[in-house]
């Protein structure tokens, strides 16, 4: 440089981490590989590494920042007036699905059925959830759609191919002219979501089998849907509909998107409030009985709502884990600093305890047809997994950004998006309560599911005296609280502590499986992470759940 030119550089840069990219987001997650590999998911490891490495990648991860930081706007008009009730997005967000139905995290176990296929999609929706949210909505509510669309052969006959197709086709067209076909859910209304028995929207009879329907929906994401699960009264009460948003004439059906919902997050994805002006719609399953058979899709969405704050958890801690492992302080690494060791390994044993249930409940999901009791065990692991996963993330994942110190509430550092993501899993699908009141009912009327249950946390006994001890408290209370509602969160959360103790005793190293022990199913030291007692193998903790830029 001329001796004359002034120098800009005010200082050097130090002591900042280098950005978590370059890395396979499956490879780098030992828990998640374990869990695959243990639940039947061995034979797609490879494909699961391709996944990884390529959502580890810097062009992927911006895809993500881009999909939030343009989010979708409706048109709801044409430029003459006519009603046009179309969401526009960001290309990264087409990119990112197109990646996704490609990869069929929408429908894997249905378009290639095959032991561990629920596994295996469990791990992509897990893996995809990390770098963005917004686009597993759509996904899942798809995947989850094709149960329920069963109980109406004739529809599914038609539709059934281009929701299994691997093409994402973001284009309005009847079906009949689409290569691949997303379908969303509408039940929410205005005066209810929990007590959907409250719809107050009406269903005419049109034809056979052919309805009209009149009224409104307070929630309906993916608005941009080929078509949607809905519920609608009938004389007989609710029943369960299929509306396509275009007919098969090529007109567009009476499905009016009035505005978009103003988000805390989830913020690439399009919330909508909707109107049916006399839209057409197909019945599902039988008139009356709407709630019968929209539950087989809410049972998989569930799953979806588990798998994602789970997701969330793990990105969160790798994000915290990365930095500590950069940044120094006082001389030393975080990582090495006693105290934020004992924060990270606690969020590890988290991350690694809601990991192992995710997919625990996804092998059930593979096995439950040939298996009763693995049934049973779904029925009720399900609302016991997205209750807890889904309470535990948003404070877990504060804890992470704080790691992170000023960093981490930084929009560039991923971790206000992730904290903003998180409650809304907790919301869908089922609130808190209402998941509670769920798991009572089953533990009330499905008696094989409380056997299911047991079972599976017996499995694990004989390795932990703090592990069975929690067991046999629990059986004791099991089923005495299912008949005391207000008690219905504590019960939960023992059941969903007893079924992570499970899987970790059996299957985690000791270091992991110990620790877990010692802060969730001993008398506990304090209510915030970070907290674990001394003598744990914390290093071992963190060391496992490190990840690692290739
Ligand atoms: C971003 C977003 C997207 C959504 N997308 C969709 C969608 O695509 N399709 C769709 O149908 N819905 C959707 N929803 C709606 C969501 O499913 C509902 O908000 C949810 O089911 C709760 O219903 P509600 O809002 O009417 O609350 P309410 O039912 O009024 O519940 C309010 C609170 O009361 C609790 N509660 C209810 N009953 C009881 C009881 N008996 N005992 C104790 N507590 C109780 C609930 O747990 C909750 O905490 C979406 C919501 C959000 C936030």
């Amino acid at each position: 440089m001329p001796a004359c030119e002034p120098s800009f550089a005010t200082h050097e840069v130090t002591n900042q981490p280098p950005p978590l990219e370059s890395y396979d987001l499956f490879g780098s997650d030992r828990a998640l590989v374990e869990a695959v590999l243990r639940e039947g998911g061995a034979g797609a490891a490879e494909p699961l590494h391709d996944f990884g490495r390529w959502l580890g990648e810097a062009s992927t991860i911006r895809l993500g920042e881009q999909a939030n930081r343009h989010p979708p706007a409706l048109r709801t008009h044409d430029r003459f007036g006519h009603r046009i009730d179309e969401v526009d997005f960001h290309p990264a967000w087409h990119e990112l699905l197109r990646r996704a139905v490609a990869e069929r995290v929408h429908a894997l176990p249905w378009a290639a059925p095959a032991s561990g296929a629920h596994v295996v999609r469990a791990a992509k929706a897990f893996l995809l959830n990390q770098v963005e949210s917004g686009v597993c909505c759509p996904l899942a509510m798809t995947f989850a759609a094709v149960p329920a669309l069963n109980d109406a052969p004739g529809l599914a006959e038609v539709w059934s191919p281009k929701i299994l197709s691997d093409v994402y086709d973001p284009d309005l067209r009847p079906v009949g002219k689409k290569s691949g076909a997303l379908v969303g859910m509408a039940m929410t209304e205005k005066q209810g979501g929990s007590d959907v028995r409250a719809n107050s929207t009406r269903a005419v009879r049109a034809g056979p089998g052919e309805y009209r329907l009149t009224g409104h929906k307070w929630f309906c994401s993916a608005p941009m849907s080929d078509a949607f699960l809905t519920l609608a009264q009938t004389d007989k009460g609710l029943s369960c509909f299929f509306l396509p948003r275009m007919l098969p004439d090529g007109s567009r059906n009476a499905f009016r998107i009035q505005r978009l919902k103003d988000k805390l997050g989830n913020r690439s994805n399009a919330s909508a409030e909707v109107e049916y002006a006399g839209a057409f719609a197909w019945l599902v399953g039988e008139d009356g009985h709407g709630v019968r058979t929209i539950i087989k899709m809410v049972h998989h969405t569930r799953l979806d709502a588990a798998i994602s704050s789970a997701a969330l958890i793990r990105q969160a801690l790798a994000q915290a884990l990365h930095h500590a492992a950069h940044r120094t302080a006082f001389g030393r690494r975080l990582l090495e600093q006693p105290l934020m060791r004992n924060v990270l390994s606690d969020l590890a044993l988290e991350s690694e305890a809601a990991t192992a249930l995710v997919m625990r409940l996804a092998g059930t999901f593979d096995r439950a047809g040939a298996d009763p009791a693995e049934a049973a065990l779904a029925r009720l692991a399900t609302p016991v997994a997205k209750y807890w996963i889904c309470r535990r993330a948003p404070g877990a994942i504060a804890e992470a950004l704080e790691c992170l110190g000023g960093n981490g509430y930084v929009e560039e550092s991923i971790l206000p998006r992730l904290y903003r993501e998180a409650p809304v899993n907790s919301v869908w699908e089922g609130s808190g309560n209402v998941l509670c009141l769920d798991v009572l009912r089953a533990l009330r009327r499905e008696p094989a599911a409380a056997d299911a249950l047991l079972a599976e946390a017996e499995a694990a006994r004989g390795a932990d005296r703090r592990l069975d001890a929690w067991i046999d408290a629990l059986k004791g209370e099991l089923r005495q609280t299912a008949e005391r509602e207000h008690e219905g969160r504590a019960l939960v959360e023992r059941v969903a502590l007893a079924l992570q103790g499970a899987v970790l005793v059996r299957h985690a190293p000791p270091a992991i499986a110990d620790a877990f022990c010692a802060a969730r199913l001993a008398d506990r030291p304090g209510r915030q992470f970070g907290v674990l007692p001394a003598g744990l193998g914390l290093e071992a903790i963190c060391e496992r759940a490190l990840p690692r830029s290739s």
